[in-house]
């Protein structure tokens, strides 16, 4: 029988964040890029009365516990301020993605019943036409006044400036305190409600040195945008550091974003790769360096080795992170162990380009078709890979049924496992390659190809074959001004992989097409060259 322990039981809260932080931090900064290279910046005090005030302000105008708060907004100030304010007095703060289709956008609101939305102005003409559609939406609040029209409900009149402090209310900690939806390439796109207990549990773990490692002597920047699955936690695990946080608001430029980094003394970043690419593209074409950026979180996407290089001679190391909606988003995150460090460079870059090991409190297997039984972590044998913690999701928002089998949760990705907990992957599921019966890995073949000094961006693409099954193709944005060959390029693969494993082809296009959250649309692709092949994608 076991013995009931005898500690005090408090809640894990969002609330509990907010006020470490300013009880703790109050001088510590927050800056946010604003439009034409004017920055806002105020203490975490500061930012913690306004957080009261809005609290107060949804209050005033009927906003129950439990309703949901859309957002459609880029990383600012007030953008946190809403995730603070929503959580803390057990709202959902439920964050949208504007580059998404709108048809996609006004199910979104429709499937969560939003009952507020706050806008920034630069998307004003889409809540135009979303308007008469989302019925649910009563408020529509404009987060900036930087426009013409009058008559518009404003962000500051919902700020109740007669408050500077609040009790702030102690309930379950698995009430939901956030909405994200998966930007849904196949169907619907699908709701994963996290809860304080989740959000809170995976702050702490993304803090630990071996994962995101945020600290009170961190300056940090997301790129990431707040809108991709919570900016990756980092709103939470920044402020539950103290960190000074450095948000870039909606200029995405390689210079603003250099800038930002340079005069906030920015020294931890993340971000998908390729608005890393648009940040060193701008760096390296201007002979500039990073003077105080020590860490690049990578992920979303493989990272390629290319980019580890090229940050690791500017003087960044990169953690290259893997993570999904579904799981808060980070489950595994990349670094050497001790007993890596004798091994060569380019060994070193081989672990470093793997997707890396499991954070404490996300557990990994691989399975076979079955998605049970395990397969062997050998680092060589591929799977499907599964996985279950605290804070990844049992069932998707509004849905009766489980999103598990057997207690795990299907990720959809390909990847193998070794003994020491690292995690590569080698395809998502859709986009595995299978030549003669043999599984080419497309995200090995996409990574040696952008060592190639002329590739932009390549993808890696499953050609119908007669003889083999299926044979990998690939394709090329080649770098502005450079007109590599289809041999030249494929020279690259000599002596790196099997003979087999080379592409068939080079196929150069003029633009990549990618997804709301910076993904390669491989099914695109497959469909723009081989459409006969498609099926239900
Ligand atoms: P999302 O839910 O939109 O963030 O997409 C999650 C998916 O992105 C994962 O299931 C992977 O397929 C992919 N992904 C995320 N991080 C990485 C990474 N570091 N390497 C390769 N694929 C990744």
């Amino acid at each position: 029988m076991t013995v009931p322990g005898s500690m005090i039981n408090r809640p894990l809260l969002v609330s509990s964040i907010l006020t470490h932080a300013v009880r703790n931090n109050p001088h510590q900064e927050i800056v946010t890029g604003l439009d034409g290279g004017k920055k806002h910046r105020y203490t975490y005090a500061n930012f913690y009365k306004r957080v009261v005030q809005l609290a107060m302000g949804l209050q005033n105008n009927g906003i129950k516990m439990g309703d949901r708060v859309g957002t459609l907004a880029w990383n600012t100030y007030r953008h946190l301020e809403i995730y603070y304010a929503t959580a803390g007095t057990g709202l959902v703060c439920h964050t949208i993605n504007p580059r998404l289709h709108i048809s996609q956008i006004q199910f979104i609101i429709n499937d969560a019943q939003d009952v507020v939305m706050f806008y920034d102005s630069h998307f004003e003409s889409l809540v135009e036409q979303l308007k008469p559609n989302c019925p649910s939406v009563k408020h529509w609040v404009l987060l900036d006044e930087s426009t013409s029209a009058t008559n518009l409900s404003t962000y500051t009149e919902w700020l109740d400036t007669s408050h500077e402090d609040l009790d702030w209310p102690q309930f379950d900690e698995n009430s939901a305190c956030g909405l994200c939806y998966t930007s849904g390439t196949t169907g619907d796109p699908k709701g994963a409600l996290y809860s304080h207990r989740s959000t809170i549990l995976h702050a702490y773990a993304s803090c630990h040195p071996d994962a995101v490692g945020v600290s009170r002597r961190d300056a940090v920047m997301p790129l990431v945008p707040m809108y991709h699955v919570n900016a990756w936690g980092l709103p939470y695990s920044a402020m539950l550091s103290g960190a000074k946080m450095v948000m870039p608001g909606a200029d995405h430029s390689g210079k603003a974003l250099h800038s930002l980094c340079e005069t906030e003394g920015v020294t931890l970043s993340a971000g998908v790769p390729s608005i890393w690419q648009i940040m060193l593209d701008y760096t390296l074409a201007n002979n500039l360096t990073f003077s105080t950026l020590k860490c690049a979180v990578i992920g979303g996407s493989a990272c390629p080795p290319a980019m580890i290089t090229t940050l690791s001679k500017l003087n960044v190391s990169v953690r290259h992170a893997w993570g999904m909606t579904e799981v808060s988003p980070l489950g595994t995150v990349c670094l050497l162990l001790p007993e890596h460090e004798s091994l060569s460079e380019q060994e070193q870059l081989n672990v470093l380009a793997a997707q890396g090991r499991p954070l404490f409190g996300a557990e990994f297997k691989i399975t076979g078709d079955d998605n049970v039984t395990p397969l062997p972590t050998d680092g060589k044998t591929t799977g499907n890979l599964m996985v279950r913690g605290n804070w990844v999701i049992e069932r998707y928002y509004g849905k009766s049924e489980s999103a598990l089998t057997d207690g795990w949760f299907h990720t959809g990705d390909v990847a193998s496992l070794d003994a020491n907990g690292y995690m590569r992957i080698s395809d998502r599921s859709k986009d595995v390659i299978k030549s003669g019966g043999e599984w080419i890995s497309s995200i090995e073949i996409e990574n040696i190809a952008t060592e190639h000094p002329d590739v932009q961006q390549a993808a890696c693409i499953a050609k119908p074959d007669p003889k083999w099954g299926e044979r990998p193709v690939l394709v090329v944005l080649k770098k502005p001004g450079t007109s590599p060959s289809e041999e030249n390029i494929l020279s690259i693969y000599n002596n790196r992989v099997a003979k087999w494993m080379i592409p068939d082809e080079v196929v150069f296009v003029d633009q990549m097409p990618m997804t709301a959250t910076g993904k390669l649309q491989k099914a695109e692709l497959r469909k723009k060259f081989f459409a006969p092949k498609e099926n239900n994608e």
